[in-house]
C-alpha cells in the first residue's frame, strides 16, 4: 500500500501534487512518501511483534539520513555494509546495539570502527574474516560478537544478480562447514558467538525458500547446542519481494508467519533485514519527456533521468511502471522509454505500452524507493538528482541537487599539467 494517488488525473503523493514539487524543485528527482515509509516499516515490526526482534533496516536500500531517520524513530535498527554505512547510521542516532556489519570484504579501518562503535554483531562471511576480526579486537582491547554468515544453499528462484544463498554465490559460509568454524570461533580470545546469520538474496516473491533456509538454520543451531555455544540472536536477513509489475509477493503478515511458525520452539531474538519491502514502493522517480523520436522501427521517448539514477532496468532487466504525472485520455504506443546517456543500455523501459506523451510532460517511474538513489552515480559528468519526502501537505527537500562544482569536488591538477 502506498500513498502515490491520481486525483482528478494528476498524481499526487500524499496532499501535494508531484507537479507542484517538479516545478519548484526541477526535475529529475526521487520523491518519498513519509506516510508510505512508516507504515510499511509499523507493519513489518509488528508482524514480528509477538517475539523478541529487531528490524534492522538495509542501508543500501535507501541510505539518506532523513529516510534512517524515520526508522530510527521508530525503534529500528540498521543492516551496514560498510564503513560509511556505519557513519550514516551514526549520524542519524541509531543505537550501535541495534546495528549489525554485513558484508565479504570488511577492510581492516571498517572493522576498526565498528569495534569501536561497539555494534551489536559483525556477520562474518569467511575464515579469514574472522581470524582477523579477532586479531583486531585484540588489539584494540575489545570483545568482538559475532554471527556467521551461514550459505545454507537455497533457491531463492530470483534474478540471478541478486541470488546469494546459492553455494555458487561469493556470501557467505558454506553452511555443511560452518559447525567446524563456530568450534573455531568459540576458542578465539576476543570473540564472542551470538548468533547465526543467512540472506539468501533479494526480490524473493515466494516464502519457501525462506522456511527452507530458516530450517537449515534450526538444525545448525541444536548442532551448536551440543558443542556448547548458545545462539542469542537469529538473523534471516532481508530479501522479501514486493510488487513491480505483476509480482505477487507474501504480505509481511504472511512472511512472518511462515517464519514463526517454522521457527518452533527456538528461544532467541529474532532480527531481520528488510530493505526493498519497506522502501521500494514508497518512492518515485519523477522525470520529464526531453524528445519524442521515431525511427522505422521503434518510437523512443527521451527523458532527463536516465541509466546513472535508475541503474535497475540496465542491470537486472527490471520492470519500473512508467506512466504520466497528467493522465489525459490519447492513445497508446509501444516504445522505448531512454535517458540522455551515451549507451545503448541506457533505458528504463523497452518496448513499452505507454501513452503518446509530449515534449515537456511529466513522467513518473513507480517503484523507485529502493536501489534507486543508492545505485546512481556521476557517469557522464551529470549531476546526482534531488531526493524530496513529503509529509501529510508538505515536501522537504532532503538531498539537494548535485552542482557541476560538486562534480569536480577533489579533483586536482597536478603542477605539471598546469
Ligand atoms: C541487500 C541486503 C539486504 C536487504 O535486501 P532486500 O532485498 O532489500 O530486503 C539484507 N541483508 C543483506 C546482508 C543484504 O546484503
Amino acid at each position: 500500500m502506498d500513498y502515490f494517488n491520481f486525483r482528478e488525473q494528476t498524481l499526487w503523493c500524499e496532499d501535494v501534487s508531484v507537479e507542484e514539487i517538479a516545478s519548484k524543485v526541477g526535475t529529475p528527482f526521487y520523491l518519498y512518501s513519509h506516510k508510505t515509509l512508516v507504515h510499511h516499516f509499523r507493519v513489518f515490526d509488528l508482524a514480528f511483534g509477538e517475539v523478541p526482534h529487531i528490524i534492522c533496516f538495509s542501508v543500501k536500500a535507501n541510505s539518506n539520513l532523513s529516510i534512517l531517520r524515520i526508522f530510527v524513530a521508530e525503534g529500528g535498527g540498521v543492516d551496514i555494509v560498510s564503513g560509511g554505512e556505519l557513519y550514516r547510521a551514526l549520524q542519524v542516532g541509531v543505537d550501535p546495539m541495534k546495528i549489525v556489519y554485513s558484508g565479504v570484504g570488511k577492510t581492516l579501518d571498517e572493522i576498526d570502527y565498528a569495534l569501536k562503535t561497539g555494534i551489536l554483531m559483525f556477520n562474518v562471511e569467511s575464515s579469514e574474516e574472522l581470524g582477523v576480526i579477532n586479531e583486531r579486537a585484540c588489539a584494540m582491547g575489545k570483545l568482538a560478537r559475532i554471527a556467521l554468515r551461514v550459505n545454507p544453499d537455497v533457491d531463492p528462484k530470483t534474478h540471478p544478480h541478486i541470488s546469494t544463498g546459492l553455494k555458487s554465490n561469493k556470501f557467505g559460509i558454506d553452511i555443511e562447514k560452518s559447525r567446524e568454524e563456530y568450534r573455531r570461533a568459540k576458542g578465539l580470545s576476543n570473540i564472542e558467538v551470538i548468533g547465526v546469520d543467512c540472506h539468501i538474496g533479494s526480490q524473493v516473491t515466494q516464502i519457501a525458500p525462506f522456511v527452507d533456509a530458516l530450517d537449515r538454520l534450526k538444525n545448525l543451531i541444536s548442532l551448536l547446542k551440543k558443542d556448547g555455544i548458545e545462539v542469542e540472536y537469529l538473523d534471516l536477513g532481508g530479501g522479501l519481494g514486493i510488487t513491480y509489475n505483476d509480482e505477487l509477493p507474501p504480505h509481511p503478515e504472511q512472511y512472518a508467519k511462515a517464519i514463526l511458525g517454522a521457527s518452533g520452539d527456538l528461544k532467541c531474538t529474532f532480527i531481520l533485514e528488510p530493505g526493498r519491502v519497506i522502501v521500494g514502493n514508497a518512492g518515485i522517480l519523477v522525470t520529464r519527456v526531453l524528445y519524442n523520436k521515431s525511427t522505422d522501427q521503434k518510437n523512443f521517448v527521451i527523458i532527463d533521468a536516465g541509466m546513472n539514477d535508475l541503474i535497475r532496468p540496465s542491470l537486472y532487466s527490471s520492470y519500473h511502471l512508467i506512466q504520466p504525472v497528467v493522465m489525459k485520455g490519447r492513445e497508446s504506443i509501444v516504445a522505448d522509454v531512454v535517458g540522455p546517456i551515451c549507451e545503448s543500455g541506457d533505458f528504463l523501459a523497452k518496448g513499452r505500452t505507454i501513452p503518446r506523451v509530449e515534449r515537456g510532460e511529466l513522467l513518473a517511474v513507480m517503484s523507485a524507493g529502493a536501489y534507486g538513489f543508492t545505485m546512481s552515480s556521476n557517469y557522464n559528468s551529470r549531476p546526482r538528482i534531488a531526493e524530496v519526502l513529503v509529509r501529510d501537505d508538505q515536501f522537504f527537500v532532503i538531498r539537494e541537487r548535485e552542482s557541476y562544482r560538486d562534480l569536480v569536488r577533489g579533483e586536482d591538477v597536478p603542477n605539471f599539467l598546469k
